[in-house]
């Protein structure tokens, strides 16, 4: 099992170079996000894929972490592969987001069902975003329907503004039209309100 103080990949976030170490702790960083997103504790199956390339093909698991206070560290393991790895240490690194832990899922009023490539878009914009929305992004979670984003209004409304942003900011052609079509069911998710 990997065990992993996250204070030494302190200097690889702030490269600009996306070099395997960089990948890496972005990968951690997620990780960590997620976790800091529920209370310590339960196992939570996140919609984190697994970064493993057994065979050369990406394994197709997702994570399952758990964090816990006692000792202070997150745990996560892979569905599919096993990979295992242990990351202490966040605290004070540029990892260390200290979200909201609520709602829980059960206690959340809207869900949204969103793709892969979606949600790394939306962990994109995670930096800047107001915390209600990075949780739910960093919370976002496995379930019979697909990846889901669970949350409170004000949560949608923060990420559809990240995503307006970003589009007026300009991104790739490709971005474009996967965030349009995101911002479009985000809108329909909260349509009973009156935000747009
Ligand atoms: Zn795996």
């Amino acid at each position: 099992m990997t065990v992993i103080s996250l204070r030494e990949y302190v200097d690889e976030s702030g490269s600009t170079e996306m070099g395997p170490l960089a990948r890496f702790a972005a990968y951690l960083g997620r990780i960590v996000a997620a976790a800091q997103a529920y209370p310590a504790g339960p196992i939570i199956p996140s919609a984190i894929r697994c970064r493993r390339r057994p065979n050369r093909r990406r394994c197709p698991g997702y994570l399952d972490i758990v964090r816990l206070d006692i000792p202070r560290e997150i745990r996560w393991e892979c569905i599919e592969c096993g990979d295992q790895g242990v990351i202490r240490d966040w605290h004070g690194t540029p990892w260390d987001l200290r979200l909201p832990q609520r709602p829980l899922p059960e206690e959340a009023s809207f869900w949204l069902v969103v793709t892969e490539d979606e949600l790394q878009a939306l962990v994109a914009l995670m930096p800047g975003m107001a915390p209600e929305g990075a949780r739910m992004v960093a919370a976002a979670l496995r379930t019979s329907e697909g990846l889901t984003l669970v949350g409170e209004v004000e949560a949608f409304m923060v990420v559809a503004d990240a995503i307006r942003l970003a589009l007026l900011d300009g991104v790739s052609r490709k971005t474009r039209q996967l965030l349009m079509g995101l911002l479009e069911r985000l809108a329909m998710v909260v349509s009973d309100t009156d935000w747009i």
